[in-house]
């Protein structure tokens, strides 16, 4: 059984009790972690050309499909680019925990490959390949209650079994902590919900270079009862959605609506909405 999350409450116990002290030497490895962590979220990118790597083979294959012939020249929004630093360092933190609770970690930041895509393990913990994530409440929910098999927009299964496949491991999880409250959890996918990764990453890479779109990466939602249908929940935040349902409303395109849920995007309106319709998005 995995006894991490409860080594960890102990360490924790032990340090607000004062009943032990953290190491120079983990309190050093802690700092050169921080350090790195400031290098890579404030070096650029050697090309700003989209590239397939082991974060992004799970994620919608239709969505990537755009992303790979639309390359963003804009600069991320800053508050996100904040996020993805804390989140970073976060993360560091969870494995020192996993450190000083007596655990063994190894191979952090381990780049590998697959068929020439790459990607870095954050670390293996008891020589299990473990991926660290920082999550918001929701997600953290998501983790905790095993959903992340039926919903995983990021591709997160896949990523680990990319990790778990390069270095033929197997029984890896995800260790995560819920960025608000402090809590962690270990979530570890059944083996029938990892896809083959050799042939996730063939399909996705012949997808990609195929001119014809994939299709549509969820499927739309009934809004209301009277025929109206919306675009699901991760098509809202995806900046492609214009030209992904251009065909959608007999050639109009999505419609936007506003309800005090907030914004609806609407495929098919059979049954005029009455609330205000939004042209500007
Ligand atoms: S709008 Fe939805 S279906 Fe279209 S590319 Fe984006 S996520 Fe995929």
């Amino acid at each position: 059984m995995n006894t991490i999350i409860s080594d960890i409450d102990k360490v924790l116990n032990k340090i607000s009790l004062g009943e032990t002290q953290i190491s120079e030497e983990f309190i050093e490895q802690f700092g050169e972690d921080i350090k790195q962590s400031l290098r890579d979220w404030s070096t650029p990118r050697e090309s700003k050309d989209f590239s397939l790597r082991f974060s992004n083979i799970g994620k919608p294959l239709r969505k990537l499909w755009y992303e790979k012939r639309n390359p963003s020249d804009k600069p991320i929004e800053p508050s996100l680019s904040l996020k993805f630093l804390y989140g970073h360092m976060l993360e560091h933190l969870v494995v020192l925990l996993v450190r000083l609770s007596g655990n063994t970690v190894s191979d952090q930041q381990k780049e590998v490959t697959i068929n020439g895509i790459k990607g870095h393990l954050d670390c293996k913990i008891n020589n299990k390949v473990v991926d660290v994530k920082s999550a918001s409440r929701f997600a953290f929910t998501k983790f905790q209650k095993g959903l992340i098999s039926e919903d995983d927009p990021f591709g997160y299964i896949a990523q680990l079994s990319a990790y778990e496949h390069a270095e033929s491991s197997e029984g890896g999880y995800f260790l995560v902590i819920n960025k608000e409250s402090g809590e962690l959890c270990v979530y570890e996918p059944e083996e029938l919900d990892k896809p083959d990764v050799p042939i996730l990453i063939n399909n996705v890479v012949s997808s990609l270079d195929s001119e014809s779109k994939p299709t549509k990466c969820f499927p739309t939602v009934a809004e209301g009862k009277k025929g109206n249908m919306k675009i699901d929940k991760n098509c809202n935040y995806c900046e492609f959605k214009k030209d992904c349902y251009q065909d959608s409303n007999n050639g109009k395109g999505l419609r936007a609506f506003q309800y005090s849920k907030g914004l609806t995007f609407l495929e098919t309106v059979k049954s005029e909405p009455k609330v205000e319709e939004v042209y500007e998005w």
